[in-house]
């Protein structure tokens, strides 16, 4: 098991068992009625509760220790924004930023679930991991691709499901761990079919960008983003010109890309190169010149489409664009070129929402040098 998901375990082994997901994750306690349904909720990929957690661990023949690695919740030691949410504010349920704790879907490196070796790897495919559902995570270094978030041939997002459960049809027999199990219901062609079947590393590769500059800054933010969430990675690092905590680290990173985000295009000449400007644009729907009269058509924009800023956003590729930004401005160690930034982003975020800028400066977690700018403003 190396950085295991607990969706990845139970597909494979449900797999190797000839068993459906829904009898292992049974076996294993984990599948209330929900909204009348036996299902998986996503809740439980996030942590158990001590008693449920050793029986699900004796179900599955493993150590308290193992079954709690395929949880997400210890990663919360290192990335901030999953501890802050769901270790100590379990009934924070309003949270603005509340999106950026964990992905909703299992992304996934398609030569990271064909390349593995092991004799169990060859026969149900790599393991499906921990970190692909952190939004911090877009890429994959040793294989110099981007993640894929969704299958190739319905797209739709791989394991997510509605309401707070995971994983369609999860009571289907037969399906390998590599195949797609979502209801096609968004293609006409095939409605009626049960499940979309396809396998979601049937497509080649999704190369970062054809552009050196690109692949080389894209691949650079991944690797220092997978250095702070090893566990043998450093407890500490910079930002804002003081030395924080890594949890605290992906607070201000998260707030800063949340701020980015609202604001942009304004931190667009942070961003390392300007093929990744334009697929942040690109991906909001806005234009690239920022006059006046396309300000307000914007705004309008903006407003409809809040929940579009507040989200990190979906395709890794604007993802690595935004967080590459928001990296950038947290580096800046002038206070006040720093201060003179964010009460920029401040202003323009307003036309998002006019509480927008407090209620993201007030998140629990962010380091007192970024608070400490946010209130000066
Ligand atoms: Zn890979
Ligand atoms: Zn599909």
């Amino acid at each position: 098991m190396d950085d295991e998901s607990l969706i990845g375990f139970i597909l494979r082994l449900a797999s190797h068992t000839g068993s459906t997901p829904i009898a292992i994750a049974r076996r294993m306690g984990l599948t209330p009625r929900y909204m009348g349904r036996m299902s998986i909720l996503t809740k439980h990929l996030i942590s158990l509760p001590p008693g449920q957690l050793a029986d699900a661990a004796h179900a599955a023949r493993l150590s308290e220790t193992e079954m709690q690695g395929l949880l997400l919740a210890p990663l919360g030691e290192r990335y901030g924004p999953l501890a802050e949410d769901y270790l100590r504010r379990p009934h924070s349920r309003n949270s603005y930023l509340r999106p950026w704790t964990y992905t909703r879907h299992s992304q996934f490196c398609r030569s990271c679930l064909l390349e593995d070796k092991t004799d169990l790897g060859m026969i149900l495919g790599g393991s499906w991991k921990r970190r692909w559902h952190l939004p911090v995570v877009f890429a994959c270094v040793r294989h110099r691709q981007l993640l894929k978030d969704s299958c190739p041939h319905c797209h739709t997002p791989i394991h997510a499901a509605r309401l707070g459960r995971f994983l369609e049809n999860a009571n289907t027999p037969d399906l390998h761990p590599l195949q797609c199990r979502a209801f096609p219901r968004w293609n006409p062609e095939e409605r009626g079919m049960p499940f979309c079947g396809a396998y979601v590393t049937g497509r080649s590769a999704s190369s970062i960008s054809s552009n050196l500059q690109t692949r080389d800054a894209v691949l650079n933010l991944q690797s220092t983003f997978d250095n702070l969430l090893s566990v043998n990675g450093p407890d500490f690092t910079e930002s804002c010109g003081t030395t924080v905590s890594t949890a605290q680290y992906f607070n201000d990173v998260r707030m800063m890309a949340t701020l980015v985000l609202a604001s942009w295009p304004h931190a667009r000449r942070y961003t390392a190169t300007p093929a990744l400007a334009m697929a942040l644009t690109g991906a909001l729907g806005l234009l690239q010149h920022d006059d006046q009269r396309t300000r307000v058509q914007t705004t309008r924009y903006r407003r409809a489409n809040q929940a579009l800023y507040l989200a990190p956003p979906q395709a890794p590729r604007v993802r690595a664009a935004l967080l590459g930004t928001a990296v950038k401005i947290l580096a800046v160690s002038e206070r006040t070129q720093l201060s003179n930034e964010v009460w920029h982003m401040q202003r323009r975020a307003r036309d998002l929402h006019p509480e927008l800028p407090q209620k993201i400066g007030r998140q629990p977690g962010i380091s007192p040098a970024l608070m400490s700018i946010f209130y000066v403003t």
